[in-house]
């Protein structure tokens, strides 16, 4: 299986340059594994399928999600590709290779740890910033347009917050300059996290039952149903940092009352 892999590696860079896979071949990958991962909620959301497990009981409209659609294909191509392209440099600065041999799983692992916890912490802080009036009024609103998520809208953004939330992933592969088969995995991760935080869904075997320090779908969810000035819940990916600095009071309290088997409605 590993020779495998690494006979397919080897097509893959003799048969292409450095440039066309840091820059294409990421791009690929991103649009699949973001449409691919994505568009199975849409589907959930119109044909009522695993309702049981849906967080919020409103519906996006055939006619939304399209729209949704449209304009993410536009910014992925009018934005994500060209900041791609562009910091190809930094990155081979950076130390960022492609060539054989493949990193071993005790270097890629501890990377990808910390990747996840550097952009939690960054994400964090930027959120936080982003849900003050002007920037909430005039960039993050985009984003909090869809008050019931549906996987696709995790990307869903202003311009402006997409180059924020880009720079926020790349910032540890940038420090780092790992192999390109790392910043790959790292993305995908990235990728497959945030549409589960935004899928709509929590059910029995969604990953934050099982990860305590995990958010998850209803940990994000929440956040996109309140006001945004009590929405909470700003990190991306864990608890911990919204626990730290007392942001997740709210959703807390809710939880504490599901616990109890009371209507949360008050709550909101
Ligand atoms: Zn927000
Ligand atoms: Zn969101």
């Amino acid at each position: 299986m590993a020779s495998a892999f690494q006979s397919f590696w080897q097509y893959l860079v003799t048969h292409f340059s450095d440039f066309q896979l840091a820059t294409l071949g990421t791009f690929i990958i991103h649009e699949s594994v973001f449409f691919l991962s994505g568009l199975p909620f849409t589907f959930f959301e119109r044909s009522g399928f695993f309702s049981k497990y849906k967080i919020q009981k409103k519906n996006n409209t055939p006619a939304a999600q399209e729209r949704c659609i449209l304009r993410l294909i536009l910014y992925h191509v009018c934005v994500n590709l060209p900041v791609m392209i562009a910091s190809y440099p930094a990155f081979r600065f950076m130390g960022m290779r492609s060539s054989l041999p493949l990193p071993s799983l005790s270097v890629i692992i501890p990377q990808v740890l910390f990747y996840f916890i550097l952009e939690d912490f960054v994400f964090y802080w930027g959120h936080r910033v982003l849900h003050t009036k002007w920037l909430y009024k005039h960039v993050h609103s985009v984003h909090h347009e869809y008050a019931t998520p549906f996987g696709l809208t995790s990307e869903y953004a202003h311009p402006a917050e997409i180059l924020f939330l880009g720079f926020a992933t790349i910032l540890g592969p940038a420090l780092t300059g790992p192999h390109l088969f790392t910043m790959w995995l790292w993305m995908i991760l990235r990728v497959l996290e945030t549409v589960e935080a935004h899928c709509g869904y929590h059910f029995p075997w969604s990953l934050s039952n099982f990860l305590p320090l995990y958010g998850g779908s209803d940990f994000h969810d929440y956040h996109h149903r309140l006001l945004y000035t009590k929405s909470g819940n700003y990190a991306s990916t864990f608890v911990y940092m919204d626990w730290l600095f007392g942001t997740d009071e709210g959703y807390r309290k809710l939880k504490a009352i599901e616990k109890e088997g009371k209507e949360p409605d008050e709550v909101y």
